[in-house]
């Protein structure tokens, strides 16, 4: 690091240690065919619980050589730096920006109001700062807390600072239509319209997991949409098993392998998988399902590679 001058190490990193990181793991895997959607297992990491969630969720990662993308916020890494960089210096993750301190960027009906731009500043430009540098590598992405049913659309002051701060993608899109749930299988799109050809959005799919078990505690709310668009995946109510999860996820799955989608990323939270199944059942079900299924198991950072 000291001979080399940051910018350009981050530079070098982007534009060839994720590709050879890429390319390392599709050797070790099953043989894939570049038509076969992505699976991007992916984690939006953001509260104290979540670092000891984090190490089961690593040692299933490791059992069934999955890659991951960790969305972090800025303040729980800034907590444990140490344990963090530990948990995640390993070639098969990506760990990318989940803000500074996971306030609005955009208006949420359930999160709530935006903040200032001043903050909106921080919230994005901390968070990637935070990442890189604990772990001395580049912060390709940006999940905003909470996310958006349009994504950043419209949103050209955040579009803005995203580009100002040297983000190439970000994950905004985490909702269906008029906010319900769960999120569409949405495919990625740049925000060319809004003036910014070279940012992707690349939306995350499913429920967002803890509201499926309750586990954030709001009671009944009115989170689905009438009429649905896909009611095979609506509960009669909050799920109570692993299995019962899994079974939700391979709806998701299934849709992408006959639709021939892009990839499939689920919205999941340490601490929330965490509570509700502590040994991981689930993920164990789920990387079995994958690695079984035709799909190229990837981070983000392929997914955007790919596309870019
Ligand atoms: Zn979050």
């Amino acid at each position: 690091m000291n001979s080399m001058p940051r910018r350009r190490f981050l530079q070098t990193t982007l534009t060839s240690g994720v590709t050879a990181a890429a390319l390392a793991r599709s050797s070790s895997a099953r043989q894939t065919n570049p038509s076969d959607p992505l699976y991007i297992a992916a984690y939006d990491t953001e509260s104290p619980a979540c670092l000891g969630a984090c190490k089961q969720i690593v040692e299933m990662h490791k059992r069934h050589d999955m890659p991951a993308t960790f969305f972090i916020v800025g303040k729980t890494l800034q907590a444990n730096p140490k344990e963090y960089r530990k948990l995640f210096d390993n070639p098969l993750f990506e760990i990318a920006s989940h803000t500074y301190s996971h306030r609005m960027l955009r208006d949420n009906p359930f999160c709530g109001s935006e903040i200032s731009l001043e903050d909106k500043k921080i919230e994005i430009f901390e968070g990637k700062k935070i990442v890189e540098d604990v772990f001395e590598r580049p912060c390709m992405g940006i999940r905003p807390g909470c996310g958006f049913d349009n994504g950043f659309r419209k949103a050209k002051d955040v579009l803005g600072l995203c580009e100002e701060a040297g983000y190439l993608y970000t994950s905004s899109l985490l909702w269906g239509p008029d906010y319900s749930l769960p999120t569409l299988l949405n495919e990625p799109f740049t925000y060319a319209e809004d003036g910014f050809p070279n940012l992707w959005e690349l939306p995350g799919h499913g429920w967002h997991e803890n509201l499926l078990k309750n586990n954030n505690k709001m009671g009944p709310k009115r989170i689905t949409l009438w009429p649905p668009a896909m009611p095979e995946a609506i509960p009669d109510g909050y799920i109570t098993t692993p299995k019962e999860e899994f079974d939700i996820n391979k709806i998701f799955f299934d849709k992408t392998l006959n639709e021939q989608k892009t990839y499939i990323s689920l919205i999941w939270h340490p601490w929330s998988l965490h509570r509700f199944d502590p040994d991981m059942k689930m993920l164990d079900l789920t990387f079995s399902y994958i690695r079984k299924n035709k799909f190229t198991p990837a981070t983000y950072a392929d997914l955007y590679q790919k596309l870019a």
